[in-house]
């Protein structure tokens, strides 16, 4: 096997176009998959070096918008620690297995991973992240929505890796929460994991979006829920009348870590948390990149 360490984004853009080998960052998941036989790459290309992909920071995007930018080989620690990200992020960060693996591991390995209980990945849709995917002819950049095709899938074409996240500068002004359960504390993977965030305004739910993992082959956004709450105020509702457009838009199934039954009530129950905990506190919560 060949291993090679870039030292920019356009040396490991040029190196994956003609080697068409795998990507490297923290590792926590790829010696897993080498180690277990799932994959026997010719060339790794070892990307956690590249200065320029780490860092969380205002910069104005494709569409001259301003964005919080966060480089992919940004550790999953540094998301959780930061203060110039929305709380739903961290939280999810935060869930990341130990210590030693947010050290090591990277928000691009957990979007790239692609597990459907990646527990950045709801977070990021409910913010309405984009990814800036990097070839060697330049960039191209995609709606976290449309990332996403199934269990370990994305739209990553074998020359291409993720450069960077960027979340609309607004995000920063909304209340956001996440919320996961596990089979016990400390490195369980979630069963199911809920984000939400939403304005405020005049007490009342607005710019409401909401996201669920493990329930689905991919993250999913919960739009009949998010329309039937737009509007209303949070002591209006109650768990019961979540359940039926939360029902509606999952697709849990039985695996090893829980029964696709479980899945559904613990689903609601985790929204409807979420939910609350986005209504108690002012928007506005993070200090913005760069601050
Ligand atoms: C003990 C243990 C516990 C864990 N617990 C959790 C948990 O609770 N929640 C959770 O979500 N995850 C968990 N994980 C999974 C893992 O730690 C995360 O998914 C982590 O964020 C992966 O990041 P990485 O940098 O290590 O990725 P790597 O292992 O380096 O890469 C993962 C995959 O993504 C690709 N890749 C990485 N970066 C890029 C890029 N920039 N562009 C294109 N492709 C890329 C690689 O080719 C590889 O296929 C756990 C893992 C372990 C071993």
């Amino acid at each position: 096997m060949r291993y090679l360490k870039p030292s920019s984004v356009s040396e490991a853009a040029d190196v994956l176009e003609s080697s068409r080998g795998m990507i490297l960052a923290g590792g926590t998941d790829a010696y897993v998959y080498m180690a277990e036989g799932f994959c026997h790459p010719e060339t790794l290309i070892d990307i956690s070096s590249i200065d320029t992909l780490r860092g969380i920071y205002v910069a104005t995007d494709d569409r001259e918008e301003e964005v919080i930018r966060i480089g992919a080989c940004t550790t999953i620690a540094e998301i959780a620690a930061s203060q110039d990200l929305p709380t739903c992020l961290r939280q999810g960060a935060r869930a990341v297995g130990s210590p030693q693996i947010r050290n090591l591991g990277t928000i691009g390995g957990n979007v790239c991973n692609a597990s459907p209980c990646g527990d950045t990945l709801a977070p990021l849709l409910c913010l309405d992240a984009r990814f800036v995917l990097r070839a060697s002819g330049g960039t191209r950049v995609i709606a976290c929505e449309d990332f996403f095709t199934g269990p370990k899938k994305t739209v990553l074409k074998p020359n291409e890796f993720l450069e960077f996240i960027e979340l609309p500068a607004s995000s920063c002004g909304k209340a956001s929460a996440f919320r996961m359960i596990g089979n016990r504390k400390g490195q369980a993977i979630s069963q199911a994991n809920a984000s939400v965030s939403l304005v405020m305004v005049d007490g009342r739910m607005s710019d409401l979006r909401v996201a669920v993992g493990s329930v689905a082959p991919v993250p999913l956004r919960l739009g009949k829920l998010e329309e039937f709450l737009t509007g209303k105020r949070v002591k209006e509702v109650s768990l019961a009348m979540f359940k039926e457009p939360i029902l509606e838009g999952i697709r849990p199934i039985d695996d090893v870590r829980s029964s696709a039954s479980y899945r559904q009530e613990v689903t609601v129950a985790l929204v409807f948390d979420a939910l609350a905990e986005c209504a108690s506190k002012d928007s506005g919560e993070c200090e913005g990149a760069g601050a």
